[in-house]
């Protein structure tokens, strides 16, 4: 009967439409009264039913939220917006013109040059897993690459860890990206850490790195929902599980269903909302295979790295509570180093702190779960590349000099952590 589902929920999925977004417009939006921010929950939290998309979360006064607006009802929301006394800044006029735009340079590039490099383009799932197998294949002497499949997404692909090491007794550092599908961005950039382990292991640097930790890369978590980004919808964030919803709405914040403060704060009971936690803790199986497979080893993991995008920044633990953590005052030494040798690559600059104090809160995600369930030592959340200028949409030219900053600081952080 499931493989019946699956195998019709496949058909659906094939002949599906993509998902258009002529004519919408994103606004950046910065609340600065009680009323304004009040009126962006609001939308926030009816954002299903008012068609509108948030690019991210309202949170504090004089914090900068992104919103898709569609355009049947962009000049309603526009009066309703100055009548409120906002000053939006337009990010994207038409977002499916980027989009076309980004398709088109992308068929361009592929007929002038077949054999590009990996990180020329953001890559499909299949591309990536063959990707990983090949540079498996290709590790180098004296280290062991192994690629294996932690368990079976919803709707039943391939959940898949790569892991290199040269020597027995090591902590590890796990490295995850991609449990918001439409976050491009943090996969091409966890997929450059791991050609610069393997492909460029006899750079000395890098070789200091395998020659220190072993190294744990998840680089598609919420794989379906991935996969369903390149086939339907862009701009979709959470997995594809299917529980029957009445308003026929799938799959929940992946990054809201872990086991730890689940649907304390921050996250939402309304299986429409982008921010939805699921009908249980880790009722995602891309969610329990991630907390299953740590919990094989916590004590196994020195530093848990969860990458997302966009807003440059560095967050760390808790989401849940304005308390700081153990060890923050030592993961905050890092992160300061860290983001100073991310900055001296590009003169990029991300901001660091708790993800409760720098961002708003959210319980039940990978960041607090790491913390306060296997206790990993050090634990940070990236949110990568851009501050708004592309957001989710950052162009591929970007993914390498993301890979290049981004990998500096996680060298720093992996030279600079210490266990009693
Ligand atoms: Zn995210």
């Amino acid at each position: 009967m499931k493989a019946l589902v699956i195998l019709v929920s496949c058909l659906c999925l094939c002949l599906a439409e993509k998902v258009r977004y002529d004519g919408h417009k994103v606004l950046r939006l910065v609340p600065v009264t009680e009323d304004q921010i009040e009126t962006l929950h609001i939308w926030h939290n009816e954002a299903h039913k008012r068609g509108l998309i948030f690019w991210g979360e309202p949170g504090l006064l004089n914090q900068a939220v992104d919103v898709q607006f569609p355009p049947e009802k962009f000049a309603a929301y526009r009066t309703r917006l100055n009548n409120l006394g906002f000053q939006p800044i337009v990010l994207f006029d038409n977002v499916q013109s980027e989009l076309d735009n980004q398709e088109a340079a992308r068929v361009t590039r592929q007929q002038q040059t077949p054999t590009l490099n990996f990180f020329t383009d953001y890559r499909t799932a299949a591309e990536i897993f063959q990707w990983l197998d090949q540079t498996a294949a290709n590790c180098p002497a004296g280290a062991t690459c192994t690629v294996t499949n932690i368990g079976t997404s919803w709707e039943g692909r391939e959940l898949k860890v790569f892991r290199i090491s040269n020597g027995p007794n090591k902590r590890a550092i796990w490295i995850d990206s991609l449990i918001h599908a439409r976050e491009w961005i943090s996969g091409a950039t966890n997929l450059y850490f791991i050609d610069q382990l393997v492909n460029n292991y006899n750079n000395a640097a890098n070789r200091a790195m395998v020659d220190a930790y072993d190294w744990v890369f998840m680089p598609i978590i919420n794989i379906d929902g991935y996969q369903y980004t390149f086939d339907t919808d862009r701009m979709w964030r959470r997995t594809r599980s299917d529980r029957g919803d009445i308003l026929g709405c799938v799959g929940c914040d992946a990054n809201r269903n872990f086991d730890f403060q689940w649907m304390t704060i921050g996250a939402s009971d309304d299986p429409c909302s982008n921010t939805y936690a699921g009908v249980a803790p880790n009722s995602e199986p891309e969610v329990d295979a991630v907390r299953a497979y740590i919990m094989q080893n916590p004590s196994y993991y020195g530093a848990f790295i969860t990458m997302h995008s966009y807003s440059q920044l560095f967050l760390l633990p808790y989401g849940y509570t304005v308390d700081f953590p153990q060890d923050y005052d030592e993961m905050m030494r890092v992160a300061n180093l860290s983001t100073n040798a991310l900055f001296n690559v590009h003169g990029t600059t991300y901001r660091f702190d708790s993800a409760s104090v720098i961002l708003y809160p959210s319980s039940g995600t990978s960041r607090d779960w790491a913390k306060g369930v296997p206790q990993i030592k050090y634990v940070y959340t990236f949110e990568l590349r851009d501050t708004g200028n592309y957001g989710f949409i950052l162009p591929p030219e970007q993914i390498i000099p993301s890979g290049q900053e981004t990998w500096e600081a996680v060298k720093r952080i992996a030279q600079e952590i210490t266990f009693p």
